[in-house]
């Protein structure tokens, strides 16, 4: 009787450089392909809102994928121990397969899980899809991990390249009567009262064919020119792959290995270094999201929340206009361009003084590609309190930043034309007392202790 594999999709909702499916495929039983989710094991972080809409169409799309090849995504939700589990008996599965993922909590789940069913006599093999390096092979020469970019890149660079891709399979054989499924639809991840989502698919098209299609247009015409123009708010020269990297509908080792022999690719190879870091730094520090990495920065005097502010922040109402651009763009289109990014969150920090953590957590529940490691990385990198941060006293100044980078303001007239023109702030005496509140954690902070 045949005893089925059973994949498990998580973050990587392909079927190109899938290794948990190659491996599936190669034990020549039929496969249940399965997605749990997951908002009840311990520590699990409950997906944000613009998160939960890419998850739907990626699932929707992939089940599609899937069929076309032969088998049936199984979509249950509940804690993912008692559901791998209990679908591996009711299935008599022989072998359960994954990708790793590298988020503390997740990780002690696929812990569980592993060792469980391996002393259930089940084959159980997890794989490398998400990172170009595990984390534990990215070490300094005392054993320790990085803290600094630079050195960490010349690292990876110095191990062997990234493997290569694997192929899309041409079939995946499914079991003859898949197990029940919950319906997609009932998992209401998609928003409806109100239906904010309207931006978010004019800009959009989650799932593999079309992330596969966007790296390729990528390719071709923005690559060449990328160095020049990323910082560009209004150039679209960016990839608009970190949805795609985030879900896993593309591989990073696809990406790596199309574009690593195109001129000019090292400043984009680069940038996929940094997401590299930041997950490399999650696996060592999993409470990335609420604490400071540097833990001198536990004594920033933060000042007491003025909700108005942070309010007019969120929603794009500062009277800043770069910022206000931004922070429409993402409201609209769940998406950011990373240079506003990095000042729209220098401005909620430095400027309106309101901690970093409030900041991510806005990003969390609007970003398409909101990660666990990306962007608690980033918004400690901005607050100074991170792995390789940007120096406390660096204060974005949003005015001289627009001037740079979007000097015809075509940016800011396509976000912001309607914005406040009155700053809620003045830019200058924040700025100082930014700086101020810094040289307290500079000069040691916990004052008695
Ligand atoms: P490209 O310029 O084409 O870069 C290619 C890829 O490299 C990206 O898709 C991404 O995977 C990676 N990358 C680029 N910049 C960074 C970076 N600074 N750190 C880590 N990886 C990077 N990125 C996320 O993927 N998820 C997040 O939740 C996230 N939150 C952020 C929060 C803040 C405050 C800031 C300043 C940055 C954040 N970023 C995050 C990083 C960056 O802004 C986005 O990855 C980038 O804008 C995505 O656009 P792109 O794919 O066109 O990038």
């Amino acid at each position: 009787m045949a005893s089925p594999s059973i994949v498990w999709f998580r973050d990587d909702l392909r079927l190109a450089d899938n290794p948990a499916l190659r491996a599936a495929i190669d034990r020549d039983e039929p496969i249940i392909a399965l997605f749990v989710l997951d908002e009840e094991s311990d520590g699990i972080r409950p997906l944000g809102g613009a998160a939960r809409w890419w998850l739907h169409h990626s699932l929707a799309s992939l089940a599609e994928h899937l069929h076309d090849k032969g088998a049936t995504l199984v979509l249950r939700r509940g804690a993912a121990d008692g559901i791998v589990r209990q679908l591996v008996t009711d299935a008599g599965a022989g072998a359960v397969f994954w990708n790793r993922r590298y988020g503390g909590p997740e990780r002690a789940v696929d812990a569980g899980i592993k060792s469980a069913l391996r002393e259930d006599g089940v084959t159980v093999a997890s794989f490398a899809g998400s990172l170009l390096h595990e984390p534990w092979t990215v070490t300094t020469g005392s054993g320790t991990h990085y803290s600094v970019f630079t050195p960490f890149w010349r690292a990876c660079r110095a191990l062997p390249a990234p493997r290569s891709p694997l192929p899309e399979p041409r079939e995946i054989p499914g079991v003859p009567r898949p197990p029940a499924s919950d319906a997609l639809e009932d998992w209401e991840l998609l928003p409806s009262k109100p239906d904010w989502a309207g931006g978010l698919r004019e800009t959009w098209e989650p799932g593999e064919p079309a992330a596969r299609r966007r790296l390729k247009e990528f390719l071709t015409d923005d690559l060449p020119h990328y160095d020049r123009t990323r910082d560009e708010p209004s150039a679209g020269a960016t990839s608009l792959m970190s949805p795609r990297l985030r879900w896993g509908e593309v591989s990073p080792f696809t990406v790596w290995h199309e574009s690593v022999g195109v001129d000019g690719a090292g400043r984009f190879l680069s940038e996929l270094g940094w997401r590299e870091f930041a997950w490399h730094t999650l696996y060592h520090f999993p409470d990335l999201a609420t604490k400071n990495l540097r833990q001198e920065f536990d004594s920033f005097p933060w000042p007491p929340l003025d909700p108005p502010q942070l309010d007019a922040w969120q929603h794009g109402e500062t009277g800043i206009p770069l910022v206000d651009a931004g922070m429409r763009e993402l409201w609209h289109t769940g998406y950011m361009h990373n240079r506003v990014r990095m000042v729209t969150a220098s401005f909620l920090i430095k400027n309106l003084l309101i901690d970093w953590r409030l900041g991510e957590e806005w990003f969390w529940d609007t970003l398409v590609d909101a990660d666990e490691a990306n962007n608690p990385f980033n918004w400690q990198w901005v607050a100074g309190s991170g792995a390789d941060a940007a120096p406390y006293f660096r204060v974005f100044n949003p005015e001289l930043q627009a001037k740079k980078f979007d000097p015809q303001s075509t940016y800011i007239s396509q976000w912001a034309a309607d914005a406040p023109s009155e700053p809620i702030v003045d830019l200058g005496e924040t700025r100082k007392a930014a700086l101020a509140a810094y040289d307290q954690v500079k000069r040691g902070g916990r004052s008695g202790k």
